[in-house]
């Protein structure tokens, strides 16, 4: 069978002790097994990155630009078989596996603009013959831990940036879809990244919890589900490091009376069910506010689900594939059952769905839930499955109010005519990133991406100068150069620029 393993900087022949399988979602087989490292992978890991940061914190940073430059081609150039890998370890169709590799490769673009970004401030005579100047260094060596559902983008994310500012950086990513990771380190090296600066260790708990307790690695980045985001965030910063850690969501799409409902079930179809619903950006709850629009848009609804196609991952026609595996897609059908049982009316049921010729793979139906209410656990909760919940709501007061009360708070649509809604709802909703008539809000690469409520823990988003605020420390320097005449008199008081 074939072994998926580490990406280390050093040679290591020790026999790994512990495997997870990796599955073929299409088929339902195993098509693979990932070694899973310990901590005595990680120390070695550790070292090795120790040993390569301190000469890559000292490369200029248009050199260190230049890598990115060169990376960004070689992925380019190699974009087919790298959407390929992902898919078939994933289960998202190609052309959506392209976009999660094109996301992340649009923060490496960010990255090339490295040397502008790292500029610094400076005020000449802050004082009499005192300059101060502050830049920010590498915090030396940082941590990612990534989840199953985006194996090209996240890692990026955090690497990207990371890298270019001057640190060392380990990867864990998910043990589920660990191939694309490997073979990005392996292109950042053939783009000139020095051995050591990127490193692969991969893994499960026990690595992570590897990465939280090591004293060397200063920052970790984690993005996956919330309790698990909560806990590596709490036990990171007891350790001392600082932490970003990016949970769950059950974002909502607000449908306005006044909304274009044809175009606005185009972009439900697209943000509900693309990828299988397994996108943290997804919308799972649509709110039509108002009688007549839910009546509107459910009728609309309906045969735009109904023609929605369900395929492999390697069928150009299809808008989605499989999940990633048979205790997910378990996992999505028991949530479709609690639905049921909460009293929700279950309109289009997924479950039990077969391809043909490949029954065994991991696929669930799309599936619409109408009359869902707030008290009910299947909509408190992420299902992260081809899944919509309409919730209803009398006013626009009402709609606000959903996102902003639910427990997560990743991101959150408003469809509408009217600017003045518009204005008001993303200056009100408790959100952390806001779409108006833009069904997945994921902001471009040198914005920030992040999450409020239990969707994120820690103070930092990912990439953009938010991104390199974590990535990197501010040192500021207060200097006087004397003229060689009479030294000053002891200051036995606080110096002030008064
Ligand atoms: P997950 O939480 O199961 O796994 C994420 C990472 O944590 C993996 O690397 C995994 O190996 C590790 N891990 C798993 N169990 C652990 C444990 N008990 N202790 C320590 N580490 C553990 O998440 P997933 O299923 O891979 O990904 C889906 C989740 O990620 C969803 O909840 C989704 O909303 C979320 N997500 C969030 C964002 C965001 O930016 N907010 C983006 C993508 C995905």
């Amino acid at each position: 069978m074939r072994e998926i393993s580490h990406k280390l900087a050093f040679v290591h022949d020790a026999a790994p002790t512990r495997y997870s399988d990796v599955f073929d979602p299409n088929n339902g087989g195993v098509q693979a097994r990932v070694a899973l490292g310990d901590a005595a992978l990680l120390d070695l890991a550790v070292t090795a990155a120790k040993k390569a940061q301190p000469g890559w914190a000292a490369t200029n940073p248009q050199r260190r630009a230049r890598v990115m430059f060169n990376f960004k081609s070689l992925v380019e150039a190699n974009m087919n078989e790298l959407a390929h890998l992902l898919s078939s370890e994933h289960g998202k169709v190609i052309a959506d596996s392209k976009g999660d590799i094109q996301r992340g490769l649009e923060v490496i673009e960010f990255c090339c603009g490295i040397p502008h970004v790292l500029k610094g401030e400076f005020t000449q005579g802050a004082g009499p013959g005192i300059d101060v100047y502050s830049f920010r260094q590498p915090i030396g060596i940082g941590a990612g831990i990534t989840p199953f559902n985006f194996p090209g983008m996240i890692p990026l994310w955090m690497s990207g940036v990371a890298i270019a500012t001057g640190n060392a950086f380990i990867l864990k990513p998910s043990e589920r879809d660990p191939s694309v990771p490997v073979r990005l380190a392996e292109l950042f090296l053939e783009a000139g990244l020095p051995e050591g600066i990127l490193q692969v260790v991969q893994g499960d708990k026990e690595m992570v919890d590897a990465i939280l307790d090591h004293p060397d690695i200063k920052g970790v980045s984690f993005v996956g589900s919330s309790d698990i985001a909560h806990y590596v965030y709490n036990r990171g910063v007891a350790a001392g490091k600082r932490v970003q850690a990016m949970g769950g969501a059950k974002n909502h799409g607000i449908v306005m009376p006044d909304a274009d409902l044809d175009q606005v079930v185009n972009d439900l179809s697209g943000a509900a069910f693309g990828s299988a619903g397994e996108r943290c950006m997804a919308l799972p709850v649509v709110v039509p506010v108002g009688e007549k629009t839910a009546i509107a848009l459910r009728e609309k609804l309906i045969p735009a689900i109904e023609a929605l196609r369900v395929g492999v991952s390697t069928d150009a026609e299809a808008h989605y594939g499989p999940v990633v595996t048979a205790a997910h897609k378990q996992k999505i059908e028991n949530w479709i059952q609690t639905g049921v049982d909460e009293g929700a009316e279950l309109v289009i049921d997924g479950r039990g769905f077969k391809l043909q010729g490949h029954e065994d793979g991991f696929f669930v139906g799309p599936t619409l839930f109408d009359h869902v209410t707030t008290d009910m656990s299947a909509y408190k909760e992420e299902i992260f499955g081809p899944v919509l919940q309409m919730v209803r709501a009398e006013t626009f007061e009402e709609a606000v109010s959903l996102p902003s009360k639910h427990q997560y708070g990743n991101g959150v649509a408003l469809f509408t005519r009217n600017g003045h809604a518009a204005r008001e709802f993303a200056a009100r909703v408790d959100v952390g990133m806001v779409g108006i008539n833009v069904p997945i809000p994921v902001p471009v690469a040198y914005h920030t991406f992040g999450g409020w409520k239990r969707s994120a823990f820690g103070d930092t988003n990912q990439h953009g100068m938010e991104g390199v605020k974590f990535w990197t420390k501010v040192k500021t320097v207060t200097q006087r150069w004397p003229d060689g005449g009479a030294s000053a008199d002891s200051a036995f008081v606080i110096p002030t620029m008064g």
